[in-house]
């Protein structure tokens, strides 16, 4: 909407303080008016200083709606193990403090001037970024995940719009997005199982929808986590016949609870062999290192799999000869544009999609990272922000970690 929009005098002079004590609350007195002070709000979160330190009561700094800004005060964030790579400097080095989250849910409670398409009170969401250039070839098609020159990631990320201030994220009370990357959660969603959807349901989505799936395709799912778990439930909301690929024959049940039609257990090779040449498409949402020519052998003629997880350490190559005689597509795929995360909310309103997920509270979170680290949750975690202002406990609730 306001591209080239200059950078308000004051933006770059932000205060982002760090204390050992709850913060103040936002204030809840909603208005149209769009200050043009630097004044903002301060506001309680949790965050990494270090990557050791685990994560801390912190207070940050939200700026106050520019004319095409949305204010939101956020209600729940889905915890994301990306969070937890980079809380722990698990992918290299970064500014501190690090407020992460990307999986935001909360309700309008200022918009600037020149917002046209939210109002105070509205149920919004904020995915993985918070803009783009909004100008390449990429971001003009409305991919802006691919933007040329990088989105702007909603945590950790410098935001060349606001000074280049490092955004901070959803583990916080408040966030102010540009009216661009803006979501509505449709209120027939439950709105914490619903924040999940906005990195984990949009990542599973995309690819499902670039390929194409139709109702009665075979659809493969490898690993049954906050992504797998997604993948089957919206392939199925899709209409198509969905495997579960698992290691052991422990998340048997789990995987049928969720829908799938059928199960294979990774570690019997007959049942690997049988499901040659049975499957359209295979959704990988593995992180660990993994030999995906087994996946490809399930595929028939002019199928693709899809990779969307990073895996941490080096992967067996894949096997040309898989690719070539079936016409093969081994594929990777990055969240999904903003306007196909509409699409991807409002289909799962449609079909009644959301996350399982466990509420955890603020002094909950260093606990929870270690159990998604050792796979200990059904399927995602959701941090419930009414406990960041009272319930944060002491500034050593991280330590122990490491
Ligand atoms: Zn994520
Ligand atoms: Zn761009």
């Amino acid at each position: 909407m306001s591209p080239g929009r200059p950078v308000l005098p004051g933006a770059d002079k932000v205060r982002r303080t760090l204390t050992d004590e709850a913060s103040v609350p936002p204030s809840s007195a909603p208005t149209r008016e769009a200050s043009t002070a630097p004044n903002g709000t301060d506001v309680a979160a949790c965050g990494a200083t270090s990557a050791t330190s685990g994560l801390v009561p912190l207070v940050i700094h939200r700026r106050d709606p520019k004319p095409d800004d949305v204010e939101i005060d956020i209600e729940f964030c889905g915890l994301c193990h990306s969070d937890v790579h980079a809380t722990r400097g698990e992918w290299g080095e970064r500014p501190w403090p690090l407020v992460p989250g990307h999986e935001i849910v909360g309700r309008v409670s200022r918009v600037g001037v020149d917002v046209l398409g939210f109002a105070v009170g509205d149920r919004v969401g904020v995915g993985c970024m918070v803009d783009s250039c909004r100008e390449c070839e990429n971001c003009l098609d409305g991919v802006e995940q691919y933007c040329e020159r990088g989105m702007v990631g909603t945590y950790g990320a410098a935001d060349p719009r606001n000074g280049g201030e490092l955004t901070q994220g959803g583990y916080s009370q408040r966030i102010v997005v540009t009216e661009k990357f803006v979501l509505r959660i449709p209120e027939a969603l439950d709105p914490a199982a619903a924040a999940p959807l906005l990195c984990a349901g949009i990542t599973t989505y995309s690819p499902l929808r670039y390929f194409g799936v139709e109702p009665g395709e075979r659809v493969g799912v490898v690993g049954l986590g906050g992504l797998g778990h997604m993948a089957v439930r919206l392939a199925k909301a899709m209409g198509a016949e969905v495997t579960v690929f698992t290691r052991s024959d422990a998340k048997s049940g789990a995987a049928r609870e969720l829908g799938a039609d059928a199960v294979i257990v990774t570690s019997d090779p007959e049942q690997l062999a049988a499901a040659r040449r049975t499957l359209d498409l295979v959704i990988d949402t593995v992180a660990a290192p993994h030999d995906v020519n087994d996946y490809l052998r399930t595929l028939r003629l002019d199928g693709a799999l899809f990779q969307l997880s990073l895996p941490s350490g080096q992967m067996a190559p894949v096997d040309p000869g898989l690719l070539i005689r079936r016409r093969l597509t081994y594929a990777g795929s990055l969240i999904g544009g903003i306007a196909e995360t509409q699409e991807m909310l409002d289909f799962c309103a449609e079909h009644g999609v959301v996350s399982d997920i466990e509420l955890v509270a603020a002094d909950g979170l260093n606990e929870a990272y270690d159990r998604m680290v050792a796979g200990d949750v059904k399927y995602r975690f959701v941090l419930d922000t009414a406990t960041l202002a009272a319930g944060t406990g002491s500034a050593q609730a991280g330590e122990g970690q490491a």
